[in-house]
């Protein structure tokens, strides 16, 4: 069994001579046999925003990346499954397309329909990916390092998400309800099935508070590869100093997936005052009976602030549970129905939706 390794440092700025000079260095610690090889490269494309928004990944860093692979004479794909624009539309918008014609990059669209026997550690048996991993050498997950309001951290498991087509991502969601133990089970399960030959994350300018869309975006100044994201993700909490584990963290560490990883230091920055996002403070690691009772009244209701709304329907489209719609010139949440999963604050493009709890209604 290979032995975990995160190769982590810092960089400041987006330039490409530093990132390609740390990302070589990374790389030689190893052994992954890029050359001449297909790869595929997932960033996180969750939205068609410019790189200073902090939510996609940015394209220099994978400008550096590619850089390195075509000097290596690897053929070398790009593609993620967006929350709800075209694969081709979000990397438009992103800055993403530029870099991938400037360097001859393929785009991958992710809405194939490829079906996946699964035995691990979610009750699931089945998965449908957008993308065939099989189709490539090797997979470089590339995410960004963001919190989230409903898993409290997207980083490299929560990342591989994407492999999941757009349409589907909303039936994943009902099936599991409200449990985000059993949504991270399923992100592990799909992380598994995709296994990223490397992860490589931008954390340079970071996105703290409510994210993965609409949070703080943030210097942190740190750059990481490593072989296992499960260590990376764990290791990452440890260093924004979360107060307990994610669901995804918790259940790796139940599931025998967090072995102690050899940490190559390459200068790592110290990152101060990460906000985690405002749902993550209750509920996650809690004994079940209590965790009902503190759900009830703690967890935060996504709330539409009128004056921001533009009635453009997105959430209404992209709520799994139908727990929305527009009524009287006006958005009607059914809390019956919601299963907070937080996909209408996630999605939404005016940043309209904000989570509360029912104290602060
Ligand atoms: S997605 Fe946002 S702007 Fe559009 S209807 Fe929903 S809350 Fe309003
Ligand atoms: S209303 Fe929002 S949080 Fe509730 S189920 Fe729908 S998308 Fe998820």
């Amino acid at each position: 069994m290979m032995t975990p390794r995160i190769v982590a440092g810092s960089c400041d700025v987006y330039e490409m001579e530093p990132l390609k000079r740390f990302i070589a260095e990374a790389l030689a610690r190893f052994d992954a046999s890029l050359n001449n090889v297909r790869v595929l490269l997932k960033p996180n494309l969750l939205v068609g925003k410019p790189a200073a928004k902090a939510v996609n990944t940015h394209p220099v860093i994978i400008e550096a990346l590619a850089e390195i692979l075509l000097d290596h004479r690897c053929e070398v794909f790009i593609g993620d499954s967006p929350g709800y624009e075209s694969t081709e539309k979000a990397l438009e918008k992103s800055g993403i397309m530029n870099t991938a014609q400037k360097l001859g990059l393929k785009p991958v669209l992710f809405n194939k329909q490829i079906k996946k026997i699964n035995n691990g550690v979610s009750p699931y048996h089945e998965l449908v990916l957008g993308e065939d991993p099989l189709e490539y050498d090797a997979v470089i997950n590339l995410p960004k390092l963001k919190t989230h309001t409903m898993m409290g951290l997207t980083a490299g498991v929560k990342n591989t998400f994407g492999f999941i087509p757009s349409f589907e991502k909303g039936k994943w969601h009902l099936r599991c309800g409200k449990d985000k133990h059993l949504f991270a089970a399923l992100l592990i399960d799909i992380h598994r099935a995709v296994k990223p030959a490397l992860t490589l994350l931008d954390g340079i300018l970071a996105m703290d508070g409510d994210g993965p869309n609409h949070g703080r975006p943030r210097h942190a100044g740190l750059i990481a590869l490593t072989n296992d994201a499960f260590v990376l993700d764990a290791f990452l909490e440890k260093m924004l100093a979360f107060p307990i584990a994610t669901p995804v963290t918790d259940i790796a560490g139940r599931a025998g997936l967090l072995r102690e990883p050899e940490l190559i230091d390459l200068g790592m920055p110290e990152i101060k005052d990460f906000r985690m996002a405002s749902t993550m403070n209750i509920d996650f690691n809690l004994p079940s009976m209590v965790r009902g009772i503190a759900r009830h009244v703690f967890t935060r209701k996504p709330k539409c602030i009128t004056g921001k709304c533009k009635l453009c329907a997105t959430c209404v489209d992209v709520c799994p549970a139908g727990a929305l719609s527009i009524n009287d010139k006006k958005l009607i949440f059914d809390y019956r129905k919601c299963i907070r999963c937080y996909c209408c604050q996630e999605l939404c493009p005016a940043g309209a939706i904000v989570v509360k709890t029912n104290f602060e209604f």
